[in-house]
């Protein structure tokens, strides 16, 4: 092993989460090595967000071109892949090179190293043959893998991950899809959209089974009307493919067949062979567990003070010196969470560097970042930290009531805060109000795909929202008031007395507002 070459942090992992704090701390004057066994940028510009929305894109003009009959006259929809391939391609992946991504990063002064990071002690770490000490900081973000389940033949058969699935430049004749889950279901009306024969099998008894039993219902109904194959409570015994088609063996003798298959169950943290034990930290957890600074815990969820060196903080004994970002934390496997956390932990590195130093603390000191990006570096802003609850020292601290998510279905399956279901586990004293967008007059107007609702879950004892859910055309976008609601504590007694602009979407909120009981 080569002698060990001193710098101010080391990043391992540059997806959404890593890059934007290495390069942050590298415009802040550190000395940043940034480490990326694959593409800079990870997962969402390359196999995630990006190219899969814009294959939705492509996918809801299809089903727009298909409603105006009946509402503006006629049009012949002939479905192409080679458009929405090419622009995977060209605009948003750059043939999946990050040569303009890792300019993105050299270019705010961060060093970038090429190749598998691991950890080899305390604050060390080794790529290739290099070594790195870091003076104040390693942070890890190295993102996730999609779950493989073990299933019978699974591991033998050349099935699909999201990467194969969004490189695809010819669409096969049917699709198997394990998994009903946010990507599995985007995916899925996609390809279904395009002609392709889709089936998704499902293990929980409904589709979406994180959400509200209601949006579970109005996305399986959308992706059946669509010619999607929807089979739930079912379990995948054995998969065979011979040679040209997959079959998929369920647990109740039935089976499914299809020229490809999917495989959408879930992402787990990439963990292993990162020698986190060698800087103290549980090798053996399915997350890296974090306080809510983003500073690795000792022991996993259980912690317990010990390693090298230790601090045992308001949430549990943290490793000094050791970040974590992104989906390795296991608190959200979203875009947002990478890069609300990449905010958190630039905050708290400095805060500790500016302490050391015997100066004031960094309230305010991290500033809202660039957004994720495309490889070709065209990003939309600022999506960074800045709503987050301040510590009593005024860092910035992970506050995860008001977690957003949005399916990005046609319609769109938004939801923040705690289901009624989760609210009523934890014993909130709950209230619920529901309105229909058919029965809004702008969900009137729109008639052709205006399926969806909002639905709100309230504290009555704190009067306030404690989470809600939005289904619809733009449920996304209007999921936005509720998540402000949620995350500011707007009384409902406000929210009812507010002016909501008419006719839109949104204006259901004010609906749903009048029926909570
Ligand atoms: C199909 C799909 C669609 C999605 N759509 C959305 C969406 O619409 N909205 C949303 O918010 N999120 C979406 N996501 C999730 C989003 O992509 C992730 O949450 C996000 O990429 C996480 O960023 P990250 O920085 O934690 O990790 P990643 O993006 O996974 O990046 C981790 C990086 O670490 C590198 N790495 C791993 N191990 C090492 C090592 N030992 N040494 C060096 N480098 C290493 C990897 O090469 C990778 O570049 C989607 C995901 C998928 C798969």
């Amino acid at each position: 092993m080569t002698e060990p070459k001193f710098v101010d942090v080391v990043v391992v992992g540059l997806g959404v989460g890593g890059e934007e704090v290495a390069g942050r701390l590298a415009e802040a004057g550190l000395d940043v090595v940034g480490i990326d066994g694959e593409l800079v940028g990870g997962e969402c510009p390359y196999w995630g967000c990006i190219p899969s929305k814009m294959m939705i894109r492509a996918a809801n003009a299809l089903a727009e071109a298909r409603r105006v009959d009946g509402l503006a006259g006629t049009v012949q929809v002939q479905p192409d892949w080679a458009p929405v391939a090419r622009r995977i391609r060209e605009e948003a992946t750059a043939n999946w090179d990050d040569t303009a991504a890792v300019r993105r990063f050299t270019g705010k002064g961060g060093h970038f190293v090429r190749g598998y990071g691991r950890l080899v002690g305390p604050g060390r770490v080794q790529v290739g043959d290099q070594v790195f000490q870091a003076r104040h900081g390693v942070v890890i973000g190295t993102g996730s893998t999609p779950v493989v389940p073990p299933i019978a033949g699974l591991a033998d058969t050349p099935y699909w991950t999201n990467r194969q699935i969004i490189e695809v430049e010819e669409l096969p004749e049917s699709l198997l899809i394990l998994g009903g889950g946010a990507i599995g279901l985007e995916l899925a009306q996609v390809f279904a959209r395009f002609g392709v024969r889709v089936t998704v099998v499902e293990a929980m008894d409904r589709v979406l089974a994180v959400e509200e039993p209601e949006a579970s219902e109005v996305a399986a109904a959308a992706l059946r009307a669509d010619g999607v194959g929807i089979h739930t409570g079912v379990r995948a015994e054995r998969v065979d493919h011979d040679g040209s088609r997959f079959t998929v063996h369920t647990a109740d003798g039935g089976s499914f067949t299809g020229e490809r298959l999917l495989v959408s169950t879930g992402r787990r943290a990439r963990l292993g062979d990162l020698g986190l034990e060698t800087a103290g930290i549980d090798p053996g957890q399915r997350f890296l567990a974090v306080d809510d600074r983003m500073r690795v815990r000792v022991g996993g969820n259980g912690a317990t003070a010990g390693g090298p060196a230790a601090t045992v903080g308001g949430n549990g004994a943290t490793v000094d010196g050791v970040w974590g970002v992104g989906d390795v934390t296991g608190e959200g496997a979203f875009t947002h969470i990478a890069m609300y956390q990449a905010s958190i932990v630039v905050c708290d590195l400095l805060d500790q560097l500016r302490q050391a130093a015997g100066g004031v603390d960094a309230s305010g000191a991290a500033r809202a970042g660039g957004g994720a990006m495309g490889a070709a570096g065209t990003g939309d802003g600022p999506v960074g930290a800045t709503t987050v609850g301040t510590g009593a020292r005024g860092v910035l601290r992970a506050d995860y009531r008001a977690l957003p998510r949005v399916t990005f279905t046609d319609p769109e399956v938004g939801a923040v805060g705690l289901t009624e279901r989760q609210a009523r586990d934890r014993g909130v004293n709950v209230q619920v109000g529901t309105a229909q967008l058919a029965g809004s007059t702008r969900g009137w107007i729109h008639k052709f795909g205006n399926e969806g609702f909002i639905k709100l879950v309230a504290d009555a004892d704190r009067g306030v929202l404690a989470g809600a859910t939005s289904v619809g055309p733009m449920g996304g976008e209007v999921l936005s008031a509720l998540a402000v609601a949620v995350h500011a504590a707007v009384p409902v007694s406000q929210l009812r007395h507010m002016i909501y602009a008419y006719p839109t979407f949104h204006r259901a909120i004010e609906t749903a507002l009048r029926e909570l009981k």
